[in-house]
């Protein structure tokens, strides 16, 4: 795993978040190893290769009602179509979903079909059995547009055709796809290992007691949370003091035996802050200076060749920090092919002055307005280490670097929380 960082040295000036991504994702390498999975074991997990269709779907001409399969020739003929007029034709064949009429169609008969029973050549509209009446035999049809309800082979899926690319990650409807090609089995890249770890000596296990000064360690369950969810597998090694030496053995424990270590806390200029030194001392380590808010700061490097990533011990900084660096560089590693978050134009509910050069994202919440439009609602308290902010809040307001001001009703770009978390 090569390290390109080094461009982006303290003594750089500041990055814009834009450049820290890219170069963050510019350093690492995808994992190409794949396996093999059982369709209904592939869910989440990226594919590797394209998938070509072998067969095409539908497979067959067929009907998208129940009804009659006719030719709408017929129905001309006898002066039915554009007249509101009907046609009684006799009823000489019954075709099941599964089953396939075994003689050719004729001219000047009905077929009586069913959803998604094949249609044999000839027969080019399908007239649903609500607006038909049969008795003895025969069938009073009224005419209606050739081709209706006229499901064709391969309108879905035509043979040879790249039907997934291989990157994407697989949700159940791309799942479902690779069945109606007839697949039982996915090539998948294998997940991506993440060491993960908590720093600070203030932090206590959940469950365990925390005495004067302690506060549980929140964010790796945050954490922990976020990498399951983009498909990582994480090895978790707790918290660590702050600690030289068991810091240092921490994570070369951690290195030994995933593809990226990530830790939060421990990375500000406090003296108590030893991420930095023992990660350098292992690898690399550059410290970036990024102008973003919430968020610094956020340290990058390796472990001898494995990456290391350092968020924020404050929980709202680690989080959105996650989202916006950590995210996009495992899609990466992971494979997968990496899509900006959509964000929403929205109206601005609240009044801001703003810094200019700092990309700032606000925690919101959403209104539906009686016209119909829909306000984001800031949410009142700022401080990175707000929990509740961000389990309040619908999702973030994206500020880039050139906003002075916000004003109420300006129209501000939204990024729902579901646009990011997966
Ligand atoms: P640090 O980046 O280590 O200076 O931490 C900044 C702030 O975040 C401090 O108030 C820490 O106590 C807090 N903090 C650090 N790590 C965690 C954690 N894992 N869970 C909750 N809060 C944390
Ligand atoms: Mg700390």
């Amino acid at each position: 795993m090569n390290c390109r960082c080094d461009a982006f040295a303290p003594t750089s000036d500041m990055l814009t978040a834009d450049q820290a991504r890219d170069a963050l994702v510019a350093s690492v390498t995808p994992v190409t190893e794949c396996e093999e999975v059982p369709l209904i074991k592939a869910s989440g997990r990226v594919l590797a290769a394209n998938l070509i269709a072998a067969r095409s779907v539908p497979p067959h001409d067929n009907s998208a009602m129940d009804g009659y399969a006719v030719f709408a020739c017929d129905l001309l003929a006898a002066g039915a179509a554009g007249s509101g007029g009907t046609i009684r034709l006799p009823v000489t064949g019954r075709i099941k979903a599964g089953q396939v009429l075994e003689r050719p169609a004729r001219r000047g008969e009905a077929l009586r079909i069913f959803t998604g029973a094949p249609v044999p050549s000839g027969p080019d509209t399908i007239i649903p059995q609500e607006v038909c009446r049969e008795e003895n035999g025969h069938v009073t049809l009224p005419a209606i547009s050739k081709g209706a309800n006229f499901r064709h082979a391969g309108e879905d899926i035509a043979t040879g055709a790249v039907v997934l690319r291989a990157g994407i990650r697989l949700q159940p409807q791309h799942i479902g796809l690779a069945a109606s090609i007839g697949l039982d089995r996915l090539a998948v890249i294998r997940p991506l290992r993440v060491a993960l770890l908590s720093t600070g000596s203030e932090l206590r296990e959940p469950g365990q007691t925390a005495g004067p000064g302690a506060i549980y360690d929140s964010n790796r369950y945050v954490l922990a949370g976020l990498l399951r969810r983009l498909g990582c597998t994480v090895g978790d090694f707790g918290i660590v003091p702050d600690h030289p030496e068991k810091l240092t053995t921490i994570l070369i424990a951690a290195a030994a035996e995933h593809d990226l270590v990530m830790a939060s806390g421990g990375v500000s200029v406090g003296e108590e802050d030893h991420v930095k030194a023992a990660v350098s001392a292992l690898g690399a380590l550059h410290f970036w200076r990024i102008a973003i808010r919430p968020g610094r700061p956020l340290a990058f490097g390796r472990i001898g060749t494995v990456p290391f990533i350092g968020l924020p011990g404050n929980p709202v900084a680690s989080m959105v920090t996650f989202l916006m660096f950590a995210r996009p560089l495992l899609l990466t590693m992971a494979g997968a092919t990496v899509r900006p978050p959509l964000a929403f134009p929205v109206l601005a509910g609240f009044d801001e002055i703003k810094r200019p050069g700092r990309r700032e994202w606000m925690r919101a919440t959403l209104r539906r307005n009686p016209d119909g439009s829909v306000t984001a609602l800031r949410f009142p308290f700022e401080g990175s280490g707000i929990l509740t902010s961000m389990t309040n809040s619908d999702g973030l307001i994206d500020l880039p670097e050139s906003v002075e001001r916000v004003v109420c009703g300006d129209i501000v770009n939204f990024l729902p929380f579901s646009e990011l978390l997966d």
